[in-house]
């Protein structure tokens, strides 16, 4: 049949550094559980957007380069994790600065695109895209257009846009479902409900003439994580980062091969002329 291109991202990162506490080292762990999902990857010939931390680019500078060579696009998920919110404009800034030139320098390759950490862009950072587009960069993807007590912006197109300052918004897919939107194309939706769901999602999203964005992260793929974190981690944030993960790998697997996927920059290259994208 024939399928519409969905998008696939990656946001590359270390759990307990994400997520516990930003002053953490990237672990092993990570680079592993990188490993794991490119060899996944590498099985179904399928090519994703990597959102990679620049604190990942720095500890692991040839698994990077790795991934950009299997024809991954390359883009940056900030470097330290911290939300943009709280960070402000100018360390914003500097940190993307900081990332983009360490990503660079492992691939050799323009990183074009940005995913901020937790989806941290909100009404509060309204800097945050004009930053992004004097860094030179082509589009974000932080948005996502649906209202959680964590992030979410309600009031946002749920397709893929050009904001004022010609930066393209990339969000994160959902759907509308009794009166209100839903975030389905990835993180606990995507571990703890049956595939089929993700599946229906996807056709639904192809109906409505909109490709996915699926998003994941390595440890999601990791079931053995929480046994072996050397730090106390909550019981409420172990179960609602850790249930589900040992399902992951072969979802993954069964949505790979129900749908076809490229990177970010090559669908935004296919909306028109790639001069003016580029632009
Ligand atoms: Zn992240």
């Amino acid at each position: 049949m024939a399928q519409m291109t969905h998008m696939l991202t990656i946001d590359v990162e270390d759990w307990p550094q994400s997520t516990l506490n930003f002053d953490l080292p990237m672990t092993e762990r990570a680079a592993d559980n990188m490993r794991r999902l490119l060899d996944l990857l590498r099985r179904h010939n399928v090519r994703a957007t990597m959102f990679v931390q620049g604190m990942f680019a720095e500890a692991f500078p040839a698994l990077v380069a790795e991934m950009a060579a299997e024809g991954h696009e390359i883009a940056t998920h900030g470097y330290s994790h911290r939300p943009v919110y709280a960070i402000g404009a100018h360390r914003f800034a500097d940190e993307l600065t900081r990332s983009v030139a360490l990503l660079e320098a492992c691939t050799g390759q323009a990183v074009r695109g940005y995913r901020a950490p937790d989806f941290s862009v909100t009404a509060e950072t309204p800097w945050a895209f004009d930053i992004l587009k004097e860094a030179g960069l082509l589009y974000d993807s932080s948005i996502f257009p649906v209202r959680t007590p964590r992030y979410g912006m309600a009031d946002k197109p749920r397709r893929i846009h050009m904001l004022d300052n010609g930066l393209w918004e990339v969000p994160l897919s959902t759907i509308e479902w009794g009166g209100r939107r839903w975030p389905v194309a990835g993180g606990g939706y995507f571990r703890l409900f049956p595939y089929a769901l993700t599946r229906r999602a996807l056709q639904r999203l192809e109906a409505e003439g909109m490709p996915a964005v699926v998003y994941l992260h390595p440890y999601e793929l990791d079931p053995d994580e929480f046994a072996s974190i050397p730090h106390h981690v909550p019981w409420r944030l172990r179960l609602s980062q850790g249930l589900g993960r040992r399902s992951v790998a072969d979802k993954l697997s069964t949505l790979l091969n129900d749908f076809t996927f490229a990177p970010i920059a090559e669908h935004l290259a296919s909306l028109q002329p790639y001069s003016e994208v580029s632009a």
